[in-house]
């Protein structure tokens, strides 16, 4: 849905505090939990804000259709749904078009990271669902996804981890959430790998000025450092329970 420019200006108080009591340069608690799912061969279940999502990986695995296989990489497939009780009203459990463009984005931003080549003829699945959704949850999708495949043993060369900024009262505000996204003025998701600094998503829903658009990149930045941050412990406390790693680990 378009930016519409609504009219925002209650939602950051005369205080400088969002309407949940956020700072307008702050995240959401993040959480993650990584090897939840028994079935998959990868998992992560996040929790940020009020999203819970939960990501599944299949593979790398045989193509069927046989004939969509690719002969030097793997197929990257991946499925974005939102499940009936996720959102406030009933969603229709049928993929829709925001939920087709969603899989495509969330599979765009995640491939980069992977070694596909390693695994000529075979498919790697993600499959996410967005448990309960509040804003954001592409980006808290991707951030599950790649922990999952990394849980998964798929060979990558970095992380990818997302968040985004917008603007909400004609002032840029970092990692909006529902009420804000519906109201804002602005939306801007972006996904990255920290490790090489590799852009590899970037939307704007809505209208930024170059200013703007600088700070709200630069703090979606920030807030993609710290995400990443999480997703390492989490796979640490996973594979090394809670003590530390090794000497030389990163
Ligand atoms: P993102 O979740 O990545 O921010 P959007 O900006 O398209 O993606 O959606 C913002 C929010 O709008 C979603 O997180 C969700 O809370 C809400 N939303 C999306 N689709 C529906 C729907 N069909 N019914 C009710 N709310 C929805």
């Amino acid at each position: 849905m378009g930016k519409q420019g609504g009219d925002s200006s209650s939602l950051i108080n005369a205080e400088g505090l969002r309407h949940d009591g956020r700072k307008i340069d702050e995240l959401r608690p993040v959480s993650i939990e990584v090897g939840v799912l028994k079935n998959a061969d990868g998992s992560a279940l996040i929790h940020f804000g009020k999203n819970k999502i939960m990501a599944g990986v299949f593979g790398p695995k045989e193509v069927h259709p046989k004939h969509n296989a690719l002969p030097d990489r793997s197929l990257l497939r991946c499925r974005y749904h939102m499940s009936p009780f996720s959102t406030d009203e009933r969603k229709n459990p049928a993929p829709s078009r925001r939920e087709i463009e969603i899989s495509k984005v969330v599979r765009e931003a995640l491939e980069p990271a992977l070694m596909l080549e390693d695994y000529p003829r075979t498919a790697i699945d993600v499959y996410v669902e967005i448990l309960q959704s509040d804003g954001g949850s592409r980006c808290a999708s991707i951030c599950a996804a790649s922990v999952a495949l990394a849980d998964a043993g798929i060979n990558m060369r970095d992380l990818v981890v997302a968040c985004a900024a917008g603007k909400v009262a004609g002032q840029v505000v970092l990692d909006v959430d529902d009420t804000e996204d519906k109201e804002g003025q602005a939306d801007l998701p972006i996904a990255i790998m920290p490790n090489s600094n590799q852009v590899t998503l970037l939307q704007l829903d809505g209208q930024l000025n170059p200013e703007e658009f600088n700070k709200g990149f630069n703090w979606a930045l920030e807030g993609c450092r710290k995400v990443y941050q999480l997703q390492r412990e989490a796979l640490i406390k996973r594979y090394f329970g809670n003590g530390e790693m090794q000497e030389g680990g990163q």
